[in-house]
């Protein structure tokens, strides 16, 4: 049987699981809850197609059983007894394909269980009390050995349907004043029980196992696609202040050059550069001058915060932001904001020849791209804007047109 493991449990988790669980066929209630409930589906899924070879098997023996019945009326009585475990296999059978009920298979499956073995049980001691016949030994011991092995329990509930079918038939016999003959049925029902017992235990050990066993390749997948994941952000995270780097800058200002050039939207991008920043550092140092740089990162991420938009480091102190679908108008709108919001900072810069606190400068161009247009030509006129912003004085923007 197939288990897919669970991603839920830990490392260590699983580790105390396969030294204290395995032995005992059984884990912590909890863990068994998860587990019982894997089990029961893929149990369920299993018996759709175990059940067909069971009826087979049982339809084999009670033919050969029958053919070699030496008594026409005790064939016929016996068949009309047993014929109720084919229907017990069949109702077991038909009730595996409701999903719905999948959660409750040992339930019913343990239930059927322990009324085939009651059945093949009672036969014995009630047709067999006059014809005592070996054959419906082995009709019981066969049940006995399916319910164990085969039908798909594990192991303690295996463990209830069998010793418990086998009571509740003991039970009938003696108040219907029926003997029971211990001498054989310890050579059939016990002997088979134990067998079967042996065997019901090998099997839930392996498939416990099994299921350990997925589970630790469930948790190395997740492992390895969060690491996947948190490298990937790392690759193209600028690492100061957490805007996007250059190289993912190019990634998405590419994606979104051609996807304005084919559905002719108009894409807006704008070069920023900290006025004199170099004085600044001078002034309050290179620490102090990278906390200046991640505030003034954190505004321009705030000012990208919609789907498409994004805001990156260019190089050391400049920084660029891509606006799809935003036209000249909106685009100046958004330069006076972000200038303002820098203003708003108010990070003392009493070395800054434009204003006392710290301030940028903001080229922007805004186009529709057409067929002739260059993407590096946009990203030369962002440059030139930036200039002619420095130029004209600091703590502005000014615009370009492609
Ligand atoms: P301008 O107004 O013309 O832009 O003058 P500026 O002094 O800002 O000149 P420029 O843009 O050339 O300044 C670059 C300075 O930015 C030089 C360097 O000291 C500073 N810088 C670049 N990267 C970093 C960084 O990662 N951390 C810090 N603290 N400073 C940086
Ligand atoms: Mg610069
Ligand atoms: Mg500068």
């Amino acid at each position: 049987m197939k288990l897919p493991g669970s991603s839920k449990f830990t490392y260590h988790q699983i580790e105390k699981l396969i030294s204290h669980g395995l032995n005992l066929v059984h884990f912590t209630w909890q863990v068994e809850a998860i587990y019982r409930r894997r089990y029961c589906q893929e149990a369920a899924r299993e018996f759709r197609y175990r059940a067909p070879i069971i009826l087979a098997l049982y339809g084999f023996l009670t033919l050969g059983i029958y053919k070699i019945s030496l008594d026409y009326d005790v064939s016929i009585t016996w068949l009309y007894y047993y014929a109720w475990v084919g229907i017990i296999i069949f109702i077991a059978w038909v009730m595996s394909f409701v999903r719905r009920f999948d959660r409750f298979f040992d339930v019913y499956v343990g239930i059927g269980s322990m009324l085939a073995v009651a059945l093949s049980f009672l036969m014995v001691t009630v047709i067999g009390s006059v014809h005592s016949n070996a054959l419906f030994h082995v009709a019981m011991m066969y049940a006995v050995v399916i319910i164990y092995g085969f039908v798909g329990l594990r192991f303690y509930t295996a463990f209830i349907a069998g010793w418990s079918g086998g009571l509740l038939a003991m039970v009938v016999s003696l108040l219907l004043n029926y003997q029971i003959d211990w001498v054989l049925f310890n050579r059939t029902y016990t002997f088979s029980s134990f067998f079967g017992m042996a065997l019901a235990y090998a099997i839930d050990r392996q498939h416990r196992e099994n299921y350990l066993q997925n589970c630790i390749i469930q948790l190395n997948q997740k492992k390895l696609s969060q690491q996947a994941q948190l490298l990937e952000s790392l690759s193209r995270q600028d690492a100061l202040t957490d805007l996007a780097n250059r190289r993912y800058l190019e990634e998405v200002l590419t994606k979104e050059w051609f996807s304005a050039l084919r559905y002719q939207h108009p894409l807006t991008i704008m070069m920023i550069d900290i006025d004199y920043f170099k004085h600044y550092n001078d002034s309050f140092g290179h620490v102090a001058g990278d906390s200046c740089l991640k505030a003034i990162a954190h505004v321009l991420k705030q000012m990208t915060s919609r789907g498409n938009e994004l805001a990156a480091r260019y190089g050391g102190e400049e920084f660029m932001l891509i606006f799809p679908m935003t036209n000249r108008e909106q685009a100046e709108k958004i330069a006076n904001n972000l200038i303002q919001r820098v203003n708003e900072l108010a990070i003392p810069h009493p070395s800054s020849l434009v204003c006392n606190t710290i301030s940028i400068s903001v080229g922007v161009i805004s186009t529709i791209p057409q067929r002739h247009h260059q993407l590096s030509d946009l990203i030369m006129q962002a440059d030139q804007a930036l200039y002619q912003a420095k130029k004209y004085g600091r703590n502005q923007y000014a615009l370009m047109i492609l």
